[in-house]
């Protein structure tokens, strides 16, 4: 892979931080080493000295002076190396992609640490997209990676989805524009980048299949994509065993996977990790040396301490526990749905996420609906439009959320939107 081929100029200018460097390889270097190097502050002076935090099921985790001080301080921008390692390891199981044995310039699996999710996605998109560019996407879709990608000044070009994600044949369609050979062209104005949601979509709750996944794999190959697979729901996926990530099919290393920690340890920790081809994870480094620096050392030494005391076993057998308890909200809102909302609305019963995608039959356009009167009847959707390329565009959907209410509470949710629908039609 020609890496250079998909980085922009500004990504491309980016130098490394001698500081930041610095300060990464005192995090490896031996503890008798004297530094008057970096521009760190005594941590001494700080005013927190230890903590101690109670988990769920019995562990306790502390943190001594000393772990307090480190936690306190500045750390390297791609993260802790125990936090790191771990995750690289816990990739190895999930996804064992191709590209661990590669070479770095073959695209070898590297890892680091961002501030949840968002940051490696904007980072990315950061990285990839000048202005003309054009890129692929299934909508509707996440509004977090829409408002990151619109300001770049780049084409979006959409691609038809269903209830098990991007379609192959649209992909395919769309790209018949071009020949493949155009990806050697720079002046073809082809496209070098895909994004998708593979499971759980926000917001269609969708979940892409294996065999979907290796169509479009060979079409990303055949036009010399890059993929980036945002991922944040693979740890809710509701039955096993788990489907195969975009990044488990990787031969050639044409793959970034965004993961996260929100939906399963802390959204407000704001912990989440990028996999991908080392050139490529290199260039989002140097940008965070430059902008967040690192995610807070603190919550990476949280996080760090709770997974090497649960092992991989017991994280998985945490995850286990956090989707029995998602199942039963699906469960509670799809019976719910079907108890008051029937004959007026369609939907497909998510397999991951958090999300129904809900496509209210005989209302054009969910927007006024939502907005104004169903916030007057104590109930609170977002309107499809919000996940449309462009927000002005009617959609007869809804997104509907069950991960935080009760089920009475979805119940008469369901029960105060199927009066509204009533009351509006
Ligand atoms: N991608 C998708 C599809 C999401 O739904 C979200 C959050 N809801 C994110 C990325 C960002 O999540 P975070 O930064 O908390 O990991």
């Amino acid at each position: 892979m020609n890496y250079f081929r998909y980085i922009n100029a500004v990504s491309a200018a980016r130098k490394a931080s001698p500081i930041r460097e610095l300060t990464a390889l005192l995090q490896r270097s031996p503890p008798t080493t004297i530094s008057l190097a970096t521009g760190m502050p005594n941590p001494n002076m700080f005013p927190f000295e230890t903590a101690d935090f109670t988990i769920k099921g019995g562990l306790k985790i502390s943190f001594s002076r000393d772990t307090m001080n480190r936690a306190l301080q500045y750390s390297a921008s791609n993260g802790i190396p125990e936090l790191i390692s771990w995750l690289k390891d816990l990739q190895k199981r999930i996804h064992n992609p191709p590209t661990v044995s590669y070479s770095p310039e073959q695209g070898q699996m590297d890892l680091c640490i961002t501030n949840g999710s968002q940051e490696g996605l904007s980072k990315l998109f950061e990285m990839l997209i000048s202005p003309g560019d054009t890129v692929l996407l299934d909508t509707p879709t996440y509004p977090g990676t829409l408002f990151a990608l619109q300001p770049l000044g780049c084409k979006i070009l959409s691609i038809a989805s269903d209830q098990h994600g991007l379609i192959p044949q649209s992909l395919s369609d769309i790209l018949s524009k071009w020949k493949p050979d155009d990806a050697k062209n720079p002046a073809s104005g082809i496209p070098r980048v895909l994004y998708t949601i593979p499971n759980g979509g926000n917001p269609t709750g969708a979940s892409m299949p294996a065999d979907r996944k290796r169509e479009v794999y060979q079409i990303a190959r055949k036009y010399d994509l890059l993929i980036i697979e945002d991922d944040p729901y693979y740890f809710l996926q509701f039955e096993k065993p788990w489907i195969p990530s975009f990044l488990s099919l990787d031969v050639d290393g044409r793959v970034i996977r965004t993961d996260s920690f929100s939906k399963i340890l802390s959204s407000g920790l704001r912990i989440g990790f990028i996999t991908g081809p080392k050139p490529l994870i290199e260039r989002v480094i140097l940008h965070i040396q430059v902008s967040t620096m690192h995610v807070s050392t603190f919550t990476q030494l949280m996080v760090a301490q709770l997974l090497q005391q649960w092992g991989q076993d017991g994280f998985l057998k945490h995850v286990d526990s956090v989707v029995q308890f998602y199942v039963k909200q699906r469960d509670a809102m799809q019976s719910s749905a079907e108890r008051w909302l029937k004959d007026e609305v369609d939907w497909h019963v998510p397999n991951a996420g958090m999300f129904f995608w809900m496509k209210l039959k005989r209302i054009p356009d969910t927007y006024q609906l939502i907005s104004e009167k169903a916030l007057q009847k104590g109930v609170l959707f977002v309107p499809g439009r919000a996940f449309m390329l462009d927000s002005s565009t009617p959609s007869s959907y809804i997104r509907a959320t069950f991960s935080i209410s009760t089920h009475e509470q979805i119940d008469q949710g369901l029960q105060r939107l199927a009066t509204l629908i009533k009351e509006d039609v």
